[in-house]
């Protein structure tokens, strides 16, 4: 099944010279979904997984998923403001300015071995705040997981661990 057909380019959003990649027909298609959360699961499946993390908002689609068939437990990691509990933080560089990331402090043991998952690694800022996150938890990260990885950003050279995605553009 070529996954790529149900993912939308939409040209300048959210801003300008942005060519956003749209995975609401991927989710919409039965067929298309299935088959995307398998070859997720195939990557994750072999692996000893304590927690899966979701990173807010479209890492929140599949990680709960991809958990619950891991038999591992779901750790929302969110924007500023948004969990109730104590929480730590990794502030990350934008193209203009910083932003910011947090996870409650309980949500990761010591040792706990982590998959990371998000919709799309870019520039890899994103999942580098969260891998910094989980190790001031004292979790292993054991793979950082993607719906796609754009490979002209160079994003999985940030990242000094394992890095799987279904899709490469
Ligand atoms: P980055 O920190 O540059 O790797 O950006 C990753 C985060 O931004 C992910 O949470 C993505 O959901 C989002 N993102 C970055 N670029 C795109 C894109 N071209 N299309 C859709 N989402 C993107």
């Amino acid at each position: 099944m070529d996954l790529k057909s149900y993912v939308r380019d939409i040209r300048d959003f959210p801003k300008p010279g942005i060519v956003f990649k749209d995975i609401t027909p991927l989710l919409a298609d039965p067929k298309a979904l299935k088959a995307c959360f398998g070859k997720l699961y195939a990557e994750v499946k072999d692996l000893e997984v304590d927690k899966v993390i979701g990173v807010e908002s479209r890492g929140f689609l599949f990680a709960p998923m991809l958990a619950g068939t891991l038999n591992a437990g779901f750790v929302p990691v969110r924007k500023p403001g948004k969990l109730p509990f104590d929480t730590f933080e990794e502030s990350y560089a934008l193209e203009y300015g910083t932003d910011r990331l947090q996870m409650h402090t309980d949500a990761i043991k010591k040792g706990d071995r982590v998959v990371i998952h998000d919709d799309v690694l870019a520039t890899g800022g994103t999942a580098k705040a969260v891998c910094d996150l989980v190790t001031k938890a004292g979790g292993i990260i054991v793979q950082c997981n993607f719906v796609m990885e754009l490979e002209f950003l160079k994003g999985s050279d940030k990242l000094e661990f394992p890095v799987k995605s279904v899709l490469k553009y």
